[in-house]
């Protein structure tokens, strides 16, 4: 019998698990993927918006300018990667510059108290590279990026070390109820709960039938990027958007917290959730129009594209509320600002927990803090390939990860068996080569550390294989021989 059950590890399951660990509750979070952040949390633009873009009176106007000022504290405690860079709305006309100024009003409304219109000059003195076209920009210096699976994972192992249970490939099935408590079935398991939170992206209509809410429905958006390298990052600075289009927000330009140029996203109604193919005309709309914005960058650096789904809601609002004032809670159709919102959805949730009954007493050695994994290094670091040293030994050549980091990534409270999982932790195979170089010596690392045979070790965990073939017998033949020689 658990106090809370959480269903679904993204970026509002983990930080709300994290929020709850402050207390002395028996909390579970129930992920149905093998790493947690595997849904929208993984792939977004790691934006933290200032705030002026949620219409006012909406429910995401009521907490994404909180969620923005929660960041440094966050940052601090957790070291997840987040920087507030500012960002710049462009106008490339006079009819777009009232746009700016309803943003700015609507910016007012929500408390966003730093914003201003400068004209061409000033743009183009803080980002010289920016279309020289630009006429007027809505500044706003407390926008920021984070790095986004980087957060999940840091609250959830924080969560975790602070005493919260936490079960990876465990697929919220059905949850049946009596006047005390809700039975959450996965395949093989039933959990007792006296509190039940919807966390799950995509999948939070259903789970919400499971209940018997049929109050809203879920439409999966689709949105494609494109990330280029980090010589391209050094173009810019701040987070560029354009003018808003019917579509909202539209493409913007901007440099990722590891300093890659990233452009996108488009959005695109689906009827599959889990689709996230990317589609040539698209990619080559997003670079056109990211172009107006940054006419210089050079596409042959492209690394990859790739796509997030975004969960937006029958409603086109966030659904955040105990369901029919019962103990089952929707932190539900979570799209964007969600990510900048998820620190203040969180402390609200845990608000509406003590609302359901719970006794929210205080733990005494709550530890808020999470070391990094990644370690900065700088010129003199000294490291090499096959360098003894595990702190000097360079595994991923293209962004420069030890040995040692990934070894730390590997003993954290949370089980890492993928390549993927990996990557999100320490950026091995992040780089241009996309793990070409590093796939097979990460593999040999995840297999040495969990004592797995090595063809257990996937790429994006369960369902999904990394390995060629074994009829590539050479290939098999020196892995083998290399994992035989280090177990
Ligand atoms: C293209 C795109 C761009 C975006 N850009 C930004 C941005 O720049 N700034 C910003 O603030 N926000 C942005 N967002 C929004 C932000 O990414 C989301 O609001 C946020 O990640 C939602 O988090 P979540 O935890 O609700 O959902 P998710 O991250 O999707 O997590 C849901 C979790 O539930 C799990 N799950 C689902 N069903 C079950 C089940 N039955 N049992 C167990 N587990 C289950 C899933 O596997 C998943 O891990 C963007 C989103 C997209 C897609």
């Amino acid at each position: 019998m658990y106090d809370v059950i959480i269903i679904g590890a993204g970026v509002i399951g983990a930080l709300t698990a994290r929020e709850l660990s402050r207390y002395e509750l028996d909390v579970l979070v129930l992920e149905k993927e093998s790493d947690v952040s595997c849904g929208a949390s993984k792939a977004n633009s790691g934006i933290i918006h200032g705030g002026f873009d949620a219409k006012h009176g909406k429910i995401k106007s009521e907490f994404v300018r909180e969620g923005n000022q929660l960041f440094d504290e966050l940052e601090e405690e957790l070291n997840f990667g987040f920087r507030r860079c500012g960002s710049f709305v462009l106008a490339f006309s006079e009819e777009e510059r009232q746009k700016l100024l309803n943003l700015y009003d609507n910016g007012i409304k929500n408390g966003v108290n730093d914003l201003s219109i400068i004209d061409r000059e000033s743009v183009l003195k803080l980002e010289p590279h920016i279309n020289p076209d630009v006429k007027y920009a809505l500044h706003c210096p407390s926008a920021g990026v984070a790095s986004p699976y980087e957060l999940v994972i840091a609250a959830a192992e924080n969560a975790v070390t602070n005493g919260v249970h936490l079960l990876l490939n465990h697929e919220v099935l059905s949850i049946s109820s009596n006047v005390e408590y809700y039975s959450v079935h996965t395949q093989n398991m039933i959990f007792q709960s006296r509190v039940v939170i919807n966390s799950t992206g995509v999948n939070s209509d259903k789970v919400a039938q499971m209940v018997g809410d049929n109050s809203f429905s879920i439409i999966p958006r689709r949105g494609e990027y494109i990330l280029l390298n980090k010589s391209e990052g050094r173009l810019l600075n701040k987070v560029l958007f354009q003018a808003p289009k019917k579509n909202g927000k539209g493409i913007l330009v901007t440099k990722t917290f590891h300093g890659n140029l990233m452009l996108g996203p488009n959005a695109q109604e689906i009827l599959n959730p889990d689709d996230v193919s990317t589609n040539l005309e698209i990619l080559e709309q997003i670079v056109t129009t990211a172009r107006k914005t940054l006419p210089s960058f050079d596409i042959k650096k492209t690394i990859r594209s790739y796509a997030g789904i975004r969960a937006t809601s029958s409603t086109y609002d966030f659904v955040i509320g105990r369901y029919n004032n019962s103990n089952f809670i929707n932190a539900a159709g979570i799209d964007s600002p969600g990510l900048t919102s998820s620190p203040a959805i969180a402390k609200y949730l845990v608000r509406l927990v003590e609302e359901c009954g719970l006794n929210l007493k205080e733990k005494k050695h709550f530890d808020p803090n999470r070391k990094a994994i990644i370690v900065k290094k700088q010129n003199h670091f000294g490291g090499s390939i096959d360098n003894e040293d595990p702190s000097k030994n360079i595994i991923c050549r293209c962004e420069i990860v030890t040995e040692a980091e990934i070894i730390d990534a590997l003993s954290r409270g949370l089980y890492v068996d993928s390549l993927d999982a990996v990557k999100r932790r320490t950026r091995a195979g992040m780089g241009p080569c996309q793990g070409t170089f590093c796939g097979p010596r990460v593999s040999q690392l995840i297999s040495k550390n969990n004592k797995i045979p090595i063809e257990k070790v996937t790429q994006r965990g369960k369902g999904s294989s990394s390995l060629p073939h074994r009829e590539d017998k050479q290939f098999w033949k020196k892995l083998e021989k290399m994992n035989s020689e280090s177990l």
